[in-house]
């Protein structure tokens, strides 16, 4: 277990982000979990060039937790290179942590450490 705060979670997101694998977009992003006992889990988009077999980052945060048996969550943190906007979870990803119940907390994050929640 980890001490967290907002901003451990979206740097742990930004770190995550480096790894995406996207030669397709070249749009990174980067996700990291907070499970509801305080464990973290980190994802990055996974692209395909079957587009739509592509895994966004969050859920491959979720993933990687519920295969360690953590299906509990407190919080999420989203990175991209969005300079001037705020990158925020799409459809699936959505539907995804409302199947792991409604308490997230989602921080949101810009290239320059800005968050929103
Ligand atoms: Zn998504």
């Amino acid at each position: 277990m980890e001490s967290w705060s907002p901003q451990v979670l979206i740097q742990k997101s930004q770190e995550a982000k480096t790894l995406a694998f996207c030669p397709y977009s070249n749009f990174r992003v980067g996700a990291a979990v907070l499970t509801s006992d305080g464990n973290v889990f980190t994802g990055c988009s996974v692209e395909n060039a079957c587009y739509s077999l592509a895994m966004c980052a969050e859920r491959t945060a979720i993933c990687k937790a519920v295969s360690e048996g953590y299906t509990a969550f407190k919080a999420i943190a989203i990175a991209s290179d969005l300079e001037d906007r705020f990158i925020s979870p799409c459809g699936a990803c959505r539907q995804v942590m409302r199947e792991f119940g409604l308490q997230w907390d989602v921080y949101l994050s810009k290239t320059d450490g800005g968050q929103k929640n």
